[in-house]
């Protein structure tokens, strides 16, 4: 349930909201918007009547009962969209923001190239895999430390904040020090364990789809991180696994709208795991953008025919390029702008 409060409401009638619900063996969480505030009450509410209970308190416009399983995530509770705000740079809102950069941090040359070239032409995330959860164990693994450091590196010549994979718990202190966001892959993304200790963290998540995770499998997944107290989440669309063997994934465009409408978390879209061709990769991210997203992950690499993972998706930095301008036409055609 929520129970949301006028807008001159004091702040003494808000602590009243807060206590009781204290008092009723519950759990508020405040969630503070600029159009209205609200108090989520988290617990086991089965039986009590939200409008009896808080209906007539001083300062309360309303306390209804969420219809959806997941709560805080849910924009019945928070009905503007939520704006990350990444050391200064922009996920969520108006503008969009694009993250672009190789699938995995290879070499210091590799990692600043591709940063100089992504931000270039307007990027304003740098993504990279330290850690890569690989299909095989033969495969590269990733530079774990030494990427991050090269990613630390590439962010302070370039000022790009810097989006990478935590694979495990384990691994987490050692990623947040080096990540301004933590993506958490598609693999991980019911990694329970994972989801709790980044909700503790005060640090911004992107979370990608599971490879067969229904959407609302993919919000719950979201409630465990907020319910932790970090309300700092994107989601990723990242392509579903279908009975399509001709594409890598299916990237599931129906996920944006729905998302958009039933949870008020910035959806992104990774055009290149969701398709796995890079011919065709700007055609994704076109429809992403058309399709309502608040911003793109695309991997780019120096070389791609030299990269230790996903080069068959990776595009050229003339390849990114291009795509830019094309989903510029696209933004502009729905009145939105490249985030910078
Ligand atoms: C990646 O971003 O390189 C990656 C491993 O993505 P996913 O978890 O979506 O497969
Ligand atoms: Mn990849």
């Amino acid at each position: 349930m929520f129970v949301a409060m006028k807008p001159h409401a004091t702040p003494a009638q808000f602590d009243a909201v807060v206590e009781k619900i204290r008092a009723l063996g519950l759990t508020p969480h405040p969630i503070v918007g600029t159009e209205r505030k609200v108090v989520a009450v988290v617990g086991h509410i089965a039986g009590l009547d939200p409008d009896e209970l808080f209906g007539t308190m001083p300062g309360v416009a309303e306390a209804l009962r969420v219809s959806q399983p997941f709560k805080l995530v849910s924009r019945e509770v928070k009905e503007e969209d939520t704006v990350l705000d990444v050391g200064g740079a922009r996920l969520g809102g108006e503008a969009i923001a694009v993250m672009a950069g190789p699938c995995s941090v290879e070499s210091k040359d590799q990692i600043l190239e591709a940063a100089r070239a992504v931000k270039a032409v307007g990027a304003t995330f740098l993504r990279g895999g330290a850690f890569k959860p690989r299909t095989s164990p033969y495969e590269f693994q990733g530079l774990r430390e030494d990427g991050l450091k090269l990613l630390a590196l590439a962010r302070e010549e370039t000022g790009l904040k810097v989006v990478t994979e935590v694979k495990d718990t384990d691994t987490l202190p050692m990623v947040a020090e080096y990540a301004d966001v933590l993506q958490i892959g598609a693999r991980n993304m019911q990694n329970y364990s994972l989801l709790e200790k980044v909700g503790e963290l005060d640090r911004p998540v992107l979370l990608k789809r599971g490879l067969s995770a229904t959407i609302r499998e993919w919000l719950m997944a979201a409630e465990y991180i907020v319910s932790r107290g970090n309300h700092r989440v994107a989601l990723c669309e990242r392509g579903i696994r279908t009975f399509e063997t001709m594409t890598r994934n299916t990237l599931d465009i129906n996920a944006v709208p729905v998302l958009k409408a039933l949870t008020h978390l910035p959806v992104v879209v990774d055009p290149s795991h969701g398709i796995g061709i890079r011919q065709h990769v700007p055609a994704i991210a076109r429809a992403g953008i058309a399709a309502g997203a608040d911003g793109l992950i695309v991997e780019v690499h120096p070389s791609p025919e030299k990269a230790l993972s996903d080069g068959h998706q990776s595009l050229t930095p003339a390849e990114f390029g291009e795509l830019m301008k094309q989903v510029r036409v696209i933004a502009g055609a729905i009145g939105r702008p490249i985030g910078t």
